[in-house]
């Protein structure tokens, strides 16, 4: 695949490579945002969407949502180019001196400046612990859904009790042949409107429900055919027939491929100055969570600035010879056009 060229790849679309994508706007450059996740927000849209934020400056309360929607808006005048799905695996070093970074799925980059804007890692899911998960893993059980079709007409099986489950059950159950709702317990930690629509489709005989928990996985060659399951209440073994395995544990998040980009670490973080925010390798850069230095704090306003000193060095990086003029918003015509705003 031919690579895709841009002033800036962000790694990350969570409040930090969203914000990233502002100051490095403001003067002139353009980014791609590539995060494993299929939606943007990082931590605040997946573990917190709901939960209220109250130390945004200026803000004295939003949620995760609302505060990763503010940040879309914010950011829509310099239209970021967004890749969902996407884990970044590799960046090298290319003679005329851009970075050439890949993803999993296949996707080519190359930039002169990289922003690592990776939080605590890269999001993985919680897998199944039976012995033989792994020969079924990507042919027949899946822990995410990638595309929708894969599922017409299979007879599936949706573990999980939280947003995920009940999200995937309310969608794949008009494309499946039967859809089966596992869950460990009555009691679901997904949104209440959710868990009643799957439960009205049960009891119009569209979905089956079954408190129980995954105890053997059978079939060959990656095909699963049926798994057992053991009732929660304690009654015998249950043999249910299944082509596909949809599983939604949740999410933990490990720092993945990153700790092989020859970068410095400290405890599992990228060791940046404090003045550019720069790594050790001169043209890639972490903010937010990722990053290390002393006195460092985790928390979403210290990305914030973070960003706005590593987008002075990006621009030098990304376009030597042009001046760096610190102006601001309220008062810099320049930079109330980029915005798009009237005057
Ligand atoms: P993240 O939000 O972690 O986003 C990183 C993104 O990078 C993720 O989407 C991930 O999928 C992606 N990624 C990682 N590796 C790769 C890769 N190799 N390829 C592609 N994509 C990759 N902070 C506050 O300031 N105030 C609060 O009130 C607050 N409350 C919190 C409550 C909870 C329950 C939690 C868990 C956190 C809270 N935080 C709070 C912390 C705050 O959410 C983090 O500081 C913030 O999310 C960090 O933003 P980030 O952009 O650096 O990283």
């Amino acid at each position: 695949m031919d690579a895709i060229k841009t002033d800036v790849v962000i790694v990350g679309a969570g409040p930090c490579g969203l914000f990233a994508v502002f100051e490095l706007g403001l003067l002139d450059l353009k980014c791609h945002v590539v995060d494993v996740l299929d939606k943007p927000g990082g931590q605040c849209a997946e573990f917190y969407p709901e939960k209220p934020i109250y130390d945004i400056p200026g803000t004295p309360s939003c949620t995760g949502q609302e505060l990763t929607d503010r940040l879309l808006q914010q950011i829509r005048p310099f239209d970021p180019e967004f890749h969902y799905g996407e884990m970044v695996e590799s960046l090298e070093k290319l003679e005329n001196g851009n970075w050439l970074l890949r993803t999993d799925g296949g996707k080519v980059f190359e930039a002169p400046v990289v922003v690592i804007a990776a939080g605590g890692g890269s999001f993985m899911p919680k897998k199944v612990t039976l012995p033989n998960a792994a020969e079924f893993e990507g042919k027949s059980l899946f822990y995410a859904v990638r595309k929708m079709e894969n599922f017409r007409d299979k007879r599936l099986l949706i573990v999980g009790g939280g947003d995920s489950a009940l999200d995937w059950t309310l969608n794949l159950q008009p494309l499946a042949k039967s859809t089966t709702l596992m869950h460990r317990r009555q009691e679901f930690r997904a949104a209440p409107d959710s868990v009643n629509k799957a439960f009205g489709m049960v009891d119009a005989g569209g979905l089956s429900f079954i408190a129980g928990n995954l105890s053997g996985l059978h079939g060959s060659d990656g095909q699963l055919e049926a798994v057992s399951i053991k009732p929660t209440d304690g009654g015998e073994e249950i043999h249910h027939e299944c082509d596909n395995l949809l599983v939604f544990y949740g999410l933990t998040m490990k720092l993945g491929p990153i700790a092989g980009f020859g970068l410095n670490l400290h405890e599992n973080r990228i060791v940046v100055d404090t003045e550019k925010f720069e790594t050790s390798v001169p043209g890639i850069f972490a903010i937010g969570d990722i990053n290390w230095y002393p006195g460092k704090l985790k928390l979403i306003l210290s990305g914030f600035h973070e960003a706005a000193l590593m987008a002075q060095q990006a621009k030098r990086i990304a376009h030597p010879g042009q001046k760096v003029l610190f102006q601001y918003t309220t008062t810099s015509t320049a930079l109330v056009s980029k915005l798009g705003v009237a005057a």
